[in-house]
């Protein structure tokens, strides 16, 4: 085994495990998020490993991609970027290279584990997904309780991909859109949105007497409409 991190030409490289089915004696170099990976085969030394990080090869790796990232523009704030937003919180994201695609919050960061074999569009779509579900998992829990206090009902719901709007409710079949945007932003203007679908299914317009509505039953309706838009 390779120490946890190496030195090489001033930058820190953290090593990675290959998988069973690497090649012994294989080391490969990766750039990804500001950091540089190195996975090694079962049977690489950490002599072979100094040796290689010491390279032209390496060197040269590193000035194309330090090069590459100026010119880069940062990735979308949701997917691939150097942060997670999740329900009006911001992480700073870490990935690390793992054999199975997995993310975990704790209380100051969001660890993205992802196999080095899979693309960024499929690890974006992992991400994405988990963010939709989330949402979904909020607004099961949250829609009943709307409903009740309401007295109005959705047919359904579905989660939509649409960044046009936060929700949509289509007032003659009772079918509530919510956006998979919402999951960025705190339950409360998840609440919000739920009331204001809900609500079209009593007044189509957003006129007076629809945020009368909304104010009786979501008197801080207002302060829940502010996260919608920061
Ligand atoms: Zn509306």
């Amino acid at each position: 085994m390779l120490p946890e991190k190496m030195k090489s030409f001033g930058r820190t490289v953290y090593t990675v495990r290959g998988r069973a089915d690497m090649r012994r004696t294989k080391m490969i170099i990766r750039y990804r998020d500001g950091k540089y990976f190195l996975s090694y085969g079962a049977g690489v030394t950490e002599g072979a490993a100094l040796i290689f990080l010491g390279s032209p090869r390496v060197l040269d790796f590193f000035l194309k991609a330090e090069k590459r990232r100026v010119s880069v523009k940062p990735a979308g704030i949701m997917y691939g970027g150097s942060e997670f937003i999740f329900q009006g919180k911001t992480y700073p994201l870490q990935t690390e290279s793992g054999s199975r695609v997995c993310l975990t919050l704790s209380a100051d960061k969001a660890v993205f584990v992802r196999p080095d074999n899979i693309s960024d569009a499929e690890a974006a779509a992992f991400l994405k997904k988990w963010l939709r579900a989330r949402l979904a998992e909020t607004v099961e829990k949250r829609l009943p309780v709307w409903e009740r206090v309401t007295g109005l009902k959705a047919s359904r719901y579905i989660i939509t991909t649409v960044k046009s709007y936060w929700g949509k409710m289509d007032i003659a079949t009772g079918l509530m859109r919510i956006s998979d945007k919402a999951a960025e932003k705190p339950e409360k203007a998840v609440d919000y949105l739920l009331v204001h679908e809900l609500t079209h299914l009593k007044r189509r317009n957003h006129d007076k007497v629809f945020y009368a509505e909304i104010q009786k039953y979501m008197p801080d309706w207002k302060e829940a409409e502010k996260m919608l838009k920061h």
